[in-house]
Order: structure tokens, then sequence, then C-alpha cells
């Protein structure tokens, strides 16, 4: 019956764009009625799982919303999606995106724009990106949960501006086997979901060492996390950081409103609201847009039309012609913008203006947390940079996950990408450092809030590397 309600919904919701591809109606509820004959199916029995378009599905093509691989279908299920399927969820389709994960808002996709739904006659708004496809489908209820990616944000803020529940785990927890790259360094398989408990069920479902990502964390050092969480002694009251450098300017009083009422409100449940400082988040989102487009740059190389995608009509002329005009016509202009920045940042000439100096700030960002979390970093030898003075160190982080509500799709038509940019500012910091962080639904009227709220917003979440249940537990507070 729940697959049934999905799919009507799928059909009713098509002009929000939410899906690429679709495994269909008549197979779906053929696997849900299989699903439903077998007493023990697994903590996903019968559930209906979206996937973004940039993980590999062997029975629906992987276009990563580029032009370049709209023909292409992968021989083989990403570790993720086989995860899905032995826990018995079904794979509801593939969902749209901003072309290979770069943007904000998921409109810049071969297969066009996703919308959220909005109020008959009003403007439409941006879903958020780059997994808006996965955030739609999951908050109209076109399938149960969604698997998206999260390089910069991507998991976060299109969660906040659809309002449900965006999770992205610790980088290396989830396997990318299977998951196109964009900036593999930071690129990390995130969760869509109606609420922080289904967020538990699909990571655990997701969570684990695969031989076949070189980054998957090792199970001697899983098992060293567990080991050194289990003997922390948890205090009921916690103490949650408030990063002062996060209370910019740019920041709409709406949602500074919002982020105080948040705090306020896990006072009263009597935790410790404690002030921090990061002084180098100032510098985060530079660095990123550095780093991220240098890495692209490389990874996005192998699609000539030869190894992958789609070839250009053509002689195959000398001297690159057809590699050129096959990358000329097969990327969009974002993707086309990122890969000219990262092939200069990593040229001889600008490296050690830009790449390396990109590399330093995201060391300073990674120790600016670890100077404030009372735990300490499990990566780290002996975990020598952990705060152990317990009066000023904290166990998490609070803060809004998008400086504004979600914006109107015209009014991004006026932006320039550096503004554009501006969306990721509080997402990008935990991405740099690896972190798990949670993007929560802020509801003012549930809390008897008078002033009415115009639009979603998300409080964020984070927490130490490897702490990914507190930041849920956290969140699911603030739910
Ligand atoms: N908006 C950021 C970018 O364009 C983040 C994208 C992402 O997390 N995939 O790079």
């Amino acid at each position: 019956r729940e697959a049934q309600i999905c799919i009507a919904n799928q059909t009713a919701r098509k002009s929000l764009n939410a899906f690429i591809g679709l495994a269909g109606g008549p197979t779906i509820l053929r696997k849900a009625e299989a699903a439903d004959t077998q007493r023990d199916g697994g903590p996903l029995h019968g559930r209906l799982i979206a996937v973004k378009d940039n993980i590999c599905t062997s029975d629906l093509p992987t276009t990563s919303a580029s032009g370049i691989l709209k023909t292409f279908t992968s021989p083989y299920d990403a570790t993720v999606v086989k995860k899905i399927h032995h826990a018995g969820g079904i794979v509801a389709g593939k969902t749209n995106l901003d072309e290979f994960g770069m943007g904000s808002h998921s409109k810049c996709s071969y297969f066009g724009p996703v919308t959220q739904s909005n109020a008959e006659g009003a403007e439409a708004l941006s879903a958020g990106g780059s997994s808006g496809g996965s955030a739609v489908a999951v908050a109209t209820g076109q399938c149960w949960a969604a698997l998206g990616t999260d390089t910069g944000g991507s998991v976060r803020l299109p969660a906040a501006y659809t309002g449900i529940v965006g999770f992205k785990p610790s980088y290396g927890l989830v396997s990318r086997w299977g998951v196109l790259a964009y900036a593999n360094s930071l690129d990390t398989v995130g969760i869509l979901v109606q609420s922080t408990q289904h967020a538990k069920v699909v990571f655990e479902a997701i969570n684990g060492y695969d031989e076949q990502d070189p980054t998957s964390l090792l199970p001697s050092t899983r098992a060293r996390i567990s080991e050194s969480l289990s003997q922390r002694r948890r205090n009921s009251s916690l103490r949650i950081g408030v990063p002062l450098e996060y209370n910019i300017a740019e920041l709409s009083p709406q949602v500074r409103r919002a982020w105080t009422s948040a705090l306020e409100f896990l006072r009263n449940q009597g935790h410790m609201i404690v002030p921090v400082s990061l002084p180098s988040t100032k510098r985060a989102l530079s660095a990123y847009y550095v780093l991220a487009p240098a890495e692209a740059s490389s990874n996005l190389a192998k699609y000539d039309g030869v190894r992958y995608g789609t070839r250009a009509e053509g002689p195959d002329g000398a001297e690159g012609v057809l590699f050129s005009k096959t990358r000329g016509e097969g990327f969009g202009d974002e993707v086309k913008r990122r890969i000219l920045l990262g092939a200069y940042t990593l040229s001889a000439e600008a490296i050690d203006n830009y790449f390396i100096q990109a590399q330093k700030v995201r060391r300073l960002v990674q120790q600016d947390f670890d100077r404030v979390f009372s735990l300490a970093n499990p990566l780290l030898d002996g975990g020598r940079t952990g705060r152990q003075d317990t009066d000023q160190a904290v166990d998490v982080l609070v803060c809004p996950t998008a400086p504004t509500l979600p914006p109107t799709l015209e009014s991004l038509e006026k932006q320039s990408p550096v503004e554009a940019y501006v969306s990721d500012v509080f997402t990008v910091p935990a991405s740099l450092a690896g972190l798990p962080a949670v993007s929560v639904p802020f509801k003012a009227s549930q809390r008897g809030e008078g002033e009415g709220q115009e639009g979603n917003i998300g409080i964020q979440v984070i927490a130490q590397y490897g702490d990914d249940n507190l930041a849920l537990d956290v969140a699911r507070m603030i739910e």
C-alpha cells in the first residue's frame, strides 16, 4: 500500500522533475508484493528508496544529469545500492541533480531543473542542490527515503530547503564504490528522510567497510572508534557549541531567529550553550571552491567519448578534435567553469598560490574543530589535539544549514556564480573536515512561536569524526 501511494505521487508530481529515471509502477509493485510474502525481509523491507543519479545502478541508466552520460548504464550496482537491496529496500528510481553534483539549486541539469511544490500561483522555489531530486522525492512522498551525495552540502542544503532531514555521515564510513566522483576527498553518500529515526535505519543499512573503496574506514579503526565512544561518560546534559563566526552579515533575520529559538529550546531542555570560535571558517568557502574544482578537473578527464560517454558526431580527427568536441557538447556551463578553474589552480603557475594554500586552510579548518570538541579526533595519533579541559569543550555544534530561506528560481537567474556559492558557507566546513552533520527542519509553529515562518529553515548539528549517532540524537531533540 505504501508503494502504491508513492507511485501515485510519482505520477501526480511529475512536473517537479525529481526523477530522471523511474523503476516504473508495475516493477515496483511486483517487488513490493514479493517483499510482502517474505517474513523477515530486513530493516528496509519493502521500502521505496530513491537513488541520486550519480550512483550506479545496473538496471537503470546513471547519467549524473550530464549530456555526456545521457546514454550510460553501469554494468554493476554501487555498494550502497547492493546494501539497499540486501536490507530489503526497493530502488524507486534515479533522482535529478546538478550535473555531476556541481551546484546548490538542482537547476544545472541536462534534464531541466528540479522545483519544489509551492502554494498555487506562488513563484517556484529552489529545491536546493545538488541532491534536489532526492529531497523533493522524499518531501512529496514519492519514496520513503533517498540517497544523495554531499561534497560540500548537497544533502544538507536541499533537506533544509524542502523541510526534511538530511544526514551526511563521517567521510569514509559509507562506501563510495560505484559513486561517480566529483571531488573524491570530500564526496560522501548521504541520506534524505522524513525523520531522524528513519535516517538511523538507512544509515545502519549502508554503513560498513568496503574493500573496493580505498578510502573506506578499516574495520580496525571502526572498532577503535566504537571502543572510545563506549568509554565516554555521557552526561544527560550536553554542551552545545555555538560557532560565533557563523553569525554573518548575510544571515537572514528569520534564519537567525530560528537558530536562537533552537538554542533556547535546547537550553530549556537542560543542555548548556557554549559560544565557541572557529576562526578559519571565513576562509573555508574559498578553500572549498579551489579544492573541489581541482579534484573535479582530474576526475572528469575520463569523460572523453572513448572510455566513457556519448561521443560527438564527426570524424576521429587529429589533435584531440574529437575529445574537445565531445566534451564541449557533453558538459554544461557550470561543469566547464569548474574544469577550467581546477585545471588553472593545479597548473605550475598557480598551484602554490591556490591549491597548496587551500590545502593549508583545509588543515586549519580541521584543527578548529578538533580544538572545540571534547572527543578527540580518532583519526589522529593518540587523539593528541582533542580538547580535554571540559570547561570549554563541546559535544556538538549547532548552527543554521543555510544563510537564507529557499530563494525563488527566478531570483537565481540574476545571481553570479560567486554569489551562488555563498549558500554553501555553513555546510562546507564540516565537509572539509570530514565530519558528520545533520540538517533538521525547524518548525516555528510547532514550538508555539507567534511569528509565522515563511519557508523552510534547516538547523545543522555537527559532531566530531565518528560521533554520527550523537549528531542524529541531538537533531532528534530539535526535530
Ligand atoms: N554546492 C556545492 C558545489 O557546487 C556542493 C555540491 C555538493 O555537495 N555536491 O560544489
